[in-house]
């Protein structure tokens, strides 16, 4: 579903991406950890290319990204993302952030809209909030509200960065419930977490950056008990 080879990313001097190779197949869930500045943001950012790449290729089912335009639009729609800080629209209701993007990016007619992500807002428990805005909710259901939100566009596969660091604690398992229900229905799912309860129930391989190369890639369970390099064992020393 993505496949990334070779890819390379410099930022100015910072070579950020490094020659990165990533295979991720329809329906498996992959956990991206490592230190901050390793590149786990950009990485997510070329895949939905919110960020141009200086070599390499990258493919989502298929097909390599666009360059721009219409193309450009479509690969929007199929790749979802959610982001640490929630990015809804603020003027507009919870029920609006979601069917905007259909509506607009995909001409869906405004009653199906509706009715569809009433469906979406429903499946992450914040139906009841539909008509209110964005800053009336906590930041559990904001966030809830974001992943309704990409998911109304139909994605192949969704990019989670970091949805639950900015979060107080109290509030990051109902958005990690609902990503673990996602997981188990077969979304293909690339989660840059730290969140490694999330990553033993839902996650298929974990794949651990460091200096914009991958260092290493595991199950949880391997990763998470017996690390490989020095590199991700010093990393889990500091994060355990
Ligand atoms: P992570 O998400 O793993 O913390 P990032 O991908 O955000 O890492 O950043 C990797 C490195 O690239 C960091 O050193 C960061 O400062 C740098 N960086 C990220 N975005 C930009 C940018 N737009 N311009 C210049 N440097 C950037
Ligand atoms: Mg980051």
């Amino acid at each position: 579903m993505v496949v990334l080879t070779g890819v390379d990313k410099h930022f100015g001097d910072l070579h950020v991406l490094q020659g990165i190779d990533l295979t991720v197949s329809r329906g498996e869930v992959v956990v991206v950890i490592g230190p901050s500045g390793s590149g786990k943001s950009t990485l997510c950012r070329t895949i939905n290319r919110l960020e141009t790449i200086d070599s390499g290729t990258i493919t989502i089912d298929g097909a390599p990204l666009p360059e721009e335009g219409r193309e450009l639009a479509r690969l929007r729609a199929d790749v979802g993302m959610v982001f640490q800080s929630f990015n809804l629209f603020a003027h507009k209701t919870v029920l609006e952030n979601v069917t905007l993007g259909p509506i607009k990016a995909k001409g869906t007619k405004p009653a199906q809209a509706r009715e569809q992500a009433m469906a979406l807002l429903e499946r992450v428990g914040v139906a009841n909030q539909a008509d209110k805005l964005p800053a009336q909710l906590s930041g559990g259901q904001q966030q809830r509200v974001a992943i309704a939100r990409a998911l109304a566009m139909s994605p192949k596969v969704m990019l989670f960065d970091e949805p639950t660091s900015a979060l107080d604690p109290e509030m990051i398992n109902e958005v990690l419930d609902v990503m673990v229900s996602l997981a188990r229905e077969g979304m293909t799912m690339i989660v840059v977490t730290h969140e490694m309860g999330f990553a033993r129930k839902a996650a298929h391989r974990v794949v651990f950056m460091d200096g914009g190369q991958i260092v290493e890639e595991a199950t949880p369970e391997t990763f998470f008990t017996a690390p490989r390099s020095d590199r991700a064992r010093d990393f889990l020393s500091k994060i355990l």
